[in-house]
């Protein structure tokens, strides 16, 4: 598929686009707009927008402040739903300096550069299927989220419907419109928790799909009086919110991690970015699990991954390599949360599974046994790591990994740690009130 800018001045005719919405995202995944009105179509189109680079997390200084925004033409899109002033469209955009050369700050650049790497060495993509896990809450009288849960429903109910189960449709319906193709949508675990996934898709487009999802998602939430939140672990006790993460690397038209003629029917290279994926597993959790809270969701208890570990039938380890074969041949990470910045996962998770590629690193021995029910010794013997169980650990994890950093590159890499050190800084200084309930009394 291909767009022009042809094709976008006829899309503002026919479709009486009044506004244009040009996204791009900053170093925490969090999605920037620059709003424009029509009117200024043709300097979008050329690539002459500019905005101020120093008010976003993780950008540049003051003294090179300026930055112009590209437009990806491939990702014009029509917002289904309706606007008091009209209709409104979006492009996302990759983040220039004033002399026209790629910011490599900007995340989206990084992971255009590493596909370009991965093409170099002879792939054709790198296939990404997310799976997305939200929470609704009720939106209270001042239009603020609470903390009340909307349902008591459970994975799979078939339940009445509520309001939940209602919103989750129409965000289906408004994907669709939009061209995703959405596999299956349901309830979760945790009451109230929900999720959509959509069919895998190259690393760039996914990784705008994720970020275009989390904004669809919550706007259409508000509409139905909800507040979806991404945040994985908003309520203690019950199943927090992941997105794993699905991937394949295709030569061709061809699954580079099928080989029918092996006994498990996974090629060489399959194993040896298995490999990679578990070398690197520390390091990626810092970038994959990027906030303090994401910490309260990798615990033992709750489905989701707390060691580094693979497995073909069970699907508690980290890595889980789904049964199915020829095209669907992938292989599942678990860890990865939906706070991670897409663009900078992809990207880590790709250049960790080429580097067992390069390499070619040999995974351990499949687990296919609940580790958490083996004594430590046991997973000793069976060498069986734990991934970093907080933010901290995990940062001092990607400092440590030559690998992981050179996947977002020196500026990235700064720019995320300077962040990330902050966060855990302040952190640090908080006292919860789980502190409180436990000593003010006892000493
Ligand atoms: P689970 O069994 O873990 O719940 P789902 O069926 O919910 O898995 O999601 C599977 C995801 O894997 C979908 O997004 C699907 O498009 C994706 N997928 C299927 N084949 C491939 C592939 N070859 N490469 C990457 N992702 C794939
Ligand atoms: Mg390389
Ligand atoms: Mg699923
Ligand atoms: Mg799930
Ligand atoms: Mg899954």
């Amino acid at each position: 598929k291909t767009i022009t800018a042809d094709d976008i001045r006829t899309s503002v005719k026919e479709e009486n686009v009044q506004f244009l919405r040009l996204m791009f995202t900053d170093i925490n995944g969090i999605i920037k707009n620059v709003e424009v009105p029509v009117s200024q179509l043709e300097k979008v189109l050329a690539n002459k927008m500019a905005f101020d680079g120093s008010s976003i997390d993780g950008f540049v200084r003051i003294e090179e402040s300026d930055m112009l925004l590209f437009p990806d033409f491939n990702t014009w899109l029509l917002f289904p739903w309706e606007n008091d002033h009209g209709k409104v469209a979006r492009l996302i955009c990759s983040v220039h300096r004033m002399d026209g050369t790629p910011f490599e700050g900007d995340p989206r650049n990084n992971l255009v550069r590493v596909i370009q790497d991965m093409k170099d060495d002879g792939y054709s993509a790198f296939n990404i299927g997310p799976e997305p896990e939200f929470f609704l809450f009720k939106l209270d009288e001042n239009g603020e989220p609470s903390m009340q849960l909307n349902d008591k429903g459970s994975y799979f109910d078939f339940a009445p419907l509520d309001m939940g189960e209602n919103c989750r449709r129409d965000i289906v319906l408004e994907l669709e419109k939009m061209g995703f193709e959405v596999e299956a949508s349901h309830h979760e675990v945790a009451p109230g928790q929900h999720e959509i996934d959509f069919r895998y898709t190259d690393a760039l487009d996914a990784a705008d799909h994720i970020q275009t999802f989390k904004l669809v998602v919550k706007t259409i939430a508000r509409k139905h009086g909800l507040y979806a939140t991404f945040m994985p672990k908003p309520l203690h006790g019950i199943n927090g919110s992941g997105m794993h993460i699905n991937m394949s690397l295709f030569k061709g038209e061809k699954n580079f991690f099928y080989d029918p003629e092996t006994d498990t029917q996974l090629s060489d290279s399959a194993m040896h970015f298995l490999a990679g994926l578990l070398a690197h597993a520390r390091a990626l959790t810092a970038i994959n699990n990027p906030t303090v809270n994401s910490y309260k969701r990798l615990v033992p208890g709750f489905e989701a991954p707390v060691y580094i570990a693979w497995s073909g039938t069970n699907r508690s380890p980290l890595i889980r390599v789904p049964l199915a074969r020829g095209l669907g041949t992938r292989l599942e990470l678990r860890s990865v949360d939906p706070t991670a910045n897409p663009y900078l996962a992809i990207a880590a998770i790709l250049e960790a599974g080429l580097d067992g590629i390069e390499n070619k690193l040999t995974p351990e021995e499949a687990v296919d046994r609940n580790i958490y029910r083996m004594q430590d010794s046991e997973r000793k013997a069976n060498h069986i790591q734990d991934l970093p169980s907080t933010l901290h650990n995990a940062i001092k994890a990607l400092e440590d990994d030559p690998v992981v950093k050179a996947a977002l590159g020196p500026h990235l890499y700064q720019s995320f740690k300077d962040s990330k050190d902050l966060e855990w800084a302040a952190y640090r200084q908080s006292v919860s009130e789980w502190e409180r309930d436990q000593y003010l009394e006892l000493y």
